[in-house]
């Protein structure tokens, strides 16, 4: 058996709409299909507004041009996450500061957000980890205090809540990512949600080179011209038209997965009562979204070990995100403060195989394996 890390699931229903998009004679950008997925998830989430983009990257730099960093401002960024985070921000010539995470979350640790903070801080990045929500009301009110933008990295987390309210729609933007690793994707693809109603107009401007095409095709203004900088953020109709039929099966694919999360999390209840594992710890205000299923062990040793032990096994299983603040682009740059909770997560977290299409025993084979793998071992 081999049951690998990520299994990408392709449905006719993809490939038809990608034919229907192509034979509409454009696959050029904000078309059909662009516009149906722009209104799905402004009606389902509640964004002010939404941009499809071609990936989380792209949302994550078109957030940093909207929060307008100048060179030399700060931005607070968490340090366990992917590059993207803190890239979109030194792009702008920003000064990123890395924020260590919480002990028993992987996300940024609120309580120590303010001793990060001088009058050059503009933006504060927050990112779900694995769909589990920050604690948004400590860190909306940081950001009110300071006024600083909030920027949501919700590239694991569409589909998941803080209090009922969906992850994305709470900071000033959220990047979404539909890369083929996450809940729903479209090979590389992103989508930028606005919350605040100022940042629309320039946001669609931004999208489009720094033209105003959008509201041109709209009828609202009667010359399309250049009016501010930009970039091609857009996607082509191409890749909407395969995410489309996703967001009509949203509701299935979203319960297969948030099945095969609660499949792991009670199969591993008694190896962490046993005290080898920890599960994630969901805090009461927030949910799971099925976007990835994580285990902490004691050290990288044991994490290796594990890994490998799966591997013999025929089951795929990976870790990640080395502290940013220790990378070789960044290490030089690092103000030296130690950031250890990220550090722990680095070297205890495994992730287990995740896709849509992963069966009920294959589930059980997995967790039987782990479970071999810490019989008659001493803690
Ligand atoms: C996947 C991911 C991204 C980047 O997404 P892309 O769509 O590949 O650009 C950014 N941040 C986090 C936390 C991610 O997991």
């Amino acid at each position: 058996m081999h049951i690998p890390f990520n299994k990408p699931e392709y449905s006719w229903k993809g490939y038809l709409a990608l034919i229907d998009a192509a034979r509409s004679g454009t696959l050029a950008g904000n078309g059909k299909y662009t516009k149906m997925c722009h209104s799905w998830f402004e009606t389902r989430f509640g964004f002010k507004k939404s941009l499809l983009t071609t990936s989380c990257t792209d949302a994550l730099e078109m957030a940093a041009l909207l929060t307008d960093i100048q060179p030399g401002d700060e931005v607070i960024v968490p340090s366990f996450t992917f590059m993207s985070t803190a890239n979109a921000f030194l792009l702008r010539h920003a000064k990123v500061v890395f924020a260590d995470a919480s002990a028993d979350i992987p996300n940024i640790d609120p309580s120590g957000i303010e001793a990060l903070i001088t009058p050059r801080t503009k933006a504060l990045a927050v990112v779900h980890y694995s769909g589990i929500a920050c604690d948004m009301d400590r860190i909306m009110q940081i950001a009110q205090k300071y006024h600083l933008k909030v920027i949501e990295d919700s590239a694991h987390a569409i589909d998941s809540y803080y209090k009922g309210k969906p992850l994305g729609s709470i900071g000033h933007f959220g990047a979404f990512s539909f890369h083929e690793t996450k809940n729903i994707f479209s090979g590389e693809g992103g989508l930028l949600s606005v919350n605040d109603e100022q940042y629309v107009r320039r946001a669609e401007i931004i999208w489009e080179k720094g033209t105003n095409r959008a509201a041109f095709h709209r009828g609202e203004v009667d010359k399309y011209t250049w009016v501010d900088i930009g970039s091609s953020f857009l996607p082509s109709d191409a890749i909407a038209a395969f995410l489309y039929p996703q967001l009509q099966s949203f509701v299935q694919i979203q319960n297969r997965r948030k099945k095969i999360w609660w499949g792991y999390y009670n199969q591993l209840k008694s190896l962490e009562e046993k005290g080898y594992v920890k599960r994630p710890v969901i805090p009461d205000y927030a949910t799971v979204n099925g976007n990835m299923f994580y285990l902490l062990v004691s050290d990288t040793a044991m994490r290796d070990a594990l890994i490998d032990h799966l591997k013999k096994n025929g089951i795929q299983a990976v870790f990640h995100y080395f502290p940013l603040q220790s990378s070789p682009y960044f290490r030089d740059k690092h103000d030296g403060r130690p950031l250890p909770n990220t550090q722990n997560f680095s070297d205890c977290i495994i992730r287990l195989p995740f896709y849509n299409s992963l069966k009920t025993r294959q589930i059980r084979f997995i967790t039987d394996k782990i479970s071999g793998y810490f019989q008659g071992r001493k803690l």
